[in-house]
């Protein structure tokens, strides 16, 4: 996507098309990948296409929760893979976090494929292919995560996870950070920290807090968690889309 220019007035937008694309030629990203795109940018135009302070202060509880973890796990789907895999390397090695991949419709082929893009881009450890342990309540392949990894994980961060799976990790007692540009969707509604904002802005981001935070120490990243209000993140997002219908 060089070819697209900086200044260009919807260039986020043709960038993240250009690499779900690409993505779904390579096939790391599924055809569903190009519809939850759709709807995603639906929501990203509403919102302006820019990160509102709300979403900022979710990045920054998200990088102290990270920060804070025994054991942070960083879920990546076939979009994420396509998107940021770069980003989420970054971010995994500042936080201290695991990668896993993990796939709404799970085929090995794909599980392959994600985890030699993410190993491309600086990956050194990649989970997700044991599927040694289950997510009670989802049926079986939806089910299958790593017993070393998201299974034992106090904190996961799920960008663009399906409602259902969302649900039943916070069920499971994880403390959830989730990225997802629709305020109203049910993945952000149970998140403990919903950050509503397009991933290819949002993790860059939560790796800059982490750094600012880390050097900041302790007091800093315990503020960061505590300050932060999930039903006020959700309920700025939803305002800044009505307030400019
Ligand atoms: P629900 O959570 O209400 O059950 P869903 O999870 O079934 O809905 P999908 O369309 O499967 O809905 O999920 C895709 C989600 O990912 C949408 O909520 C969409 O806003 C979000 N999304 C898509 N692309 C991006 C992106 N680039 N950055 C952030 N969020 C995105
Ligand atoms: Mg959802």
């Amino acid at each position: 996507c060089d070819e697209i220019p900086a200044d260009h007035p919807r260039h986020d937008s043709l960038v993240t098309r250009h690499r779900i694309e690409a993505g779904v030629d390579a096939g790391i990203t599924s055809r569903q990948g190009l519809i939850a795109q759709g709807r995603g940018e639906a929501f990203d135009y509403l919102l302006g296409e820019e990160t509102i302070p709300s979403a900022d202060r979710a990045a920054r509880a998200a990088a102290a929760t990270l920060l804070a973890a025994e054991h942070p796990v960083l879920s990546v789907n076939g979009n994420v893979a396509a998107l940021v895999p770069e980003a989420m390397v970054q971010l995994a090695e500042t936080v201290d976090a695991d990668l896993e991949v993990n796939l709404f419709n799970r085929t090995e082929k794909r599980m392959a494929a994600i985890e030699s893009h993410l190993e491309d881009h600086g990956a050194r450890e990649v989970k997700g292919r044991n599927a040694d342990a289950r997510i009670p309540g989802l049926s079986h392949e939806r089910a299958k995560v790593d017993a070393d990894g998201i299974k034992a994980a106090d904190v996961v961060l799920v960008p663009l996870e399906d409602g259902d799976r969302a649900q039943a990790l916070s069920e499971m007692g994880k403390t959830e950070i989730v990225i997802d540009l629709n305020p109203l969707s049910r993945s952000a509604q149970v998140a403990a920290i919903p950050i509503i904002d397009n991933i290819l802005r949002a993790v860059p981001r939560i790796t800059d807090h982490a750094r600012d935070l880390a050097k900041a120490g302790p007091e800093a990243i315990e503020q960061a968690r505590t300050d932060f209000d999930a039903a006020e993140a959700l309920d700025a997002a939803e305002a800044r889309i009505r307030d400019g219908l």
